[in-house]
C-alpha cells in the first residue's frame, strides 16, 4: 500500500523535531522508518524471487487447466502447441510462440511438457534445447509415469533438471478446486546448487498452495499403483460408454454414479486413454485380468443357470415317465 508521504510516520517525527529546536534532530526518526519501507521491499523482493517463468508445451485442454492457476499466483507464462492458441493465451495472460525457438530463448525456468503420451517423445525433440539456459529444469505432467522419465532421462543434456509430476485430477474432477487432490511427483534429477533446489521446491509449491496432497513416489511405484486405478477406471468407464446408458427417471444412485463415471473418462481425449494402456506395462496384465474376471463371473452365472435348467429338465422327464 502506498503511503503519503507527509502522514508517515518519519515526517511526522521531523516535523515535530523542527518545532523543537531546543531538543536536537534525532536522526533516529528516519531510520524508524526505514524498517517499515525496508519490510515492504523486502517482502515485494521475495514475493517477486518466488515468481516463475514457465513455459507450458502442449497447450491443449490440459495445459490451459494449469495455466488458469499458475497465472493466478503470478508466474510468468508463455506456451506452445502445435496448434495456433494465441486467443486463448492471451486471455489467460500467457504469451504464445508459434515458433520452438522463440519459445526457448525467452529463457523459462521451467519447461512443462503437457502434450499427449503418444506425441511427447516427437514435441521434446522438436525443441531447439541448445536455445535454453544450460540449467533449465523440465517437468512433465504426463499421466504414465515410467516413460516420461527415461525419455527426459534420454534427451536432455546432464546440465538440465528433470521432475516428473502427475497431478491425478483433471478439469472434470477438479472443477471445485486443488485442495485435497493428489499431486504425485519424483524428484528425477535435480542439481546439488541453493538455486537449483530452490526452482524445483518453487514449481512444487504452486501445487502445495492450492493444497494438493503431496506424494513423492518413484515413476515406477505410480505406474504399478496408476494401471490398478486409473487404468482400470478408464477402461470401465469407456465400456460403459460402448452401452450408450441413458439418464432415466428410476435410476438408483449406482447408475448415477456410472453416469458420471462415463462422463468423467470420456470427457478425456482416447489419445489420453491410449497413452495409459501403450506408455504403461502394467495396463496389459490389468487388461488381462479384468478379462480373466468377467469370464468367470459370466461362468458364475451360467453355472448356476445350468444347475435350475438341468433339475427343471430331470424333474419334469421324470413326472411324465410317472
Ligand atoms: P491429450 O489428448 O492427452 O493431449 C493433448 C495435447 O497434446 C495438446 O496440447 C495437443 O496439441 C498435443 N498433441 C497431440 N498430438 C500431437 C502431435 N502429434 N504433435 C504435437 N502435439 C500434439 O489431452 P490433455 O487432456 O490436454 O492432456 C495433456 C497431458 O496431460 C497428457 O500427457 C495427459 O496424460 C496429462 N494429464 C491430463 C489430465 C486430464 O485430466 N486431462 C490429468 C493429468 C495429466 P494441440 O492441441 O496443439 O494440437
Amino acid at each position: 500500500m502506498a503511503l503519503c508521504p507527509y502522514s508517515s510516520p518519519s515526517f511526522l517525527h521531523l516535523r515535530h523535531n523542527r518545532r523543537n529546536r531546543s531538543r536536537p534532530l534525532v536522526v533516529r526518526s528516519l531510520d524508524a522508518a526505514q524498517p517499515f519501507d525496508l519490510e515492504s521491499q523486502v517482502s515485494e523482493r521475495l514475493n517477486s524471487e518466488s515468481k516463475l517463468k514457465i513455459a507450458i508445451v502442449g497447450f491443449g485442454n490440459y495445459g490451459q487447466f494449469l495455466a488458469r492457476t499458475f497465472s493466478a499466483q503470478g508466474h510468468t507464462l508463455i506456451a506452445h502447441s502445435r496448434s495456433d492458441y494465441s486467443d486463448a493465451a492471451s486471455a489467460l495472460g500467457a504469451s504464445f510462440y508459434r515458433d520452438p525457438d522463440d519459445l526457448c530463448e525467452q529463457h523459462p525456468d521451467v519447461v512443462l511438457l503437457s502434450t499427449s503420451i503418444l506425441s511427447a517423445a516427437q514435441v521434446l525433440n522438436s525443441l531447439p534445447l541448445g536455445r535454453l539456459r544450460r540449467s533449465t529444469l523440465f517437468a512433465d505432467v504426463l499421466s504414465v509415469k515410467e516413460f516420461p522419465r527415461n525419455l527426459l532421462l534420454s534427451t536432455l543434456p546432464q546440465d538440465f533438471d528433470i521432475l516428473c509430476t502427475h497431478p491425478m485430477f483433471g478439469p472434470e474432477s477438479a472443477r471445485h478446486g486443488w485442495s485435497g487432490l493428489p499431486f504425485v511427483f519424483e524428484k528425477v534429477r535435480i542439481g546439488e546448487s541453493e538455486e537449483r533446489i530452490s526452482r524445483c521446491n518453487r514449481f512444487l509449491e504452486i501445487f502445495e498452495k492450492e493444497g494438493c496432497r503431496m506424494v513423492e513416489m518413484t515413476c515406477a511405484e505410480h505406474d504399478f499403483k496408476t494401471a490398478e486405478s486409473q487404468f482400470l477406471t478408464h477402461t470401465i468407464g469407456r465400456i460403459l460408454a460402448r452401452l450408450g446408458p441413458e439418464d432415466m427417471d428410476i435410476g438408483t444412485k449406482g447408475y448415477q454414479t456410472l453416469l458420471e463415471l462415463v462422463q468423467n473418462t470420456c470427457n478425456d481425449s482416447f489419445d489420453l486413454y491410449n497413452g495409459l494402456f501403450m506408455y504403461n506395462k502394467n495396463a496389459t496384465e490389468l487388461l488381462e485380468r479384468l478379462d480373466f474376471a468377467f469370464t468367470e463371473l459370466k461362468k458364475e452365472l451360467f453355472a448356476n443357470l445350468h444347475d435350475i435348467l438341468r433339475k427343471q429338465l430331470f424333474e419334469s422327464s421324470q413326472q411324465s415317465n410317472e
